[in-house]
């Protein structure tokens, strides 16, 4: 019996036996989901308020 699994990537159905990227049905959707949510991650973490300190342009 195959077991398939539903990539939640691509969302093709692909082997889950032997596969070395689920749940995902390839490395390229792995590093496409892994990347989506390191961008997600360095969005927030950049997302630092921008203190235009004033007083110092004047000078
Ligand atoms: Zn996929």
């Amino acid at each position: 019996m195959v077991v398939e699994l539903k990539c939640p990537q691509c969302k093709t159905l692909c082997q889950w036996e032997d596969n070395r990227w689920r749940p995902f049905c390839s490395e390229r959707c792995r590093l496409i989901d892994l990347g989506s949510w390191i961008d997600e991650e360095y969005r927030v973490a950049g997302q630092k308020p921008m203190e235009m300190n004033s007083d110092e342009m004047e000078n």
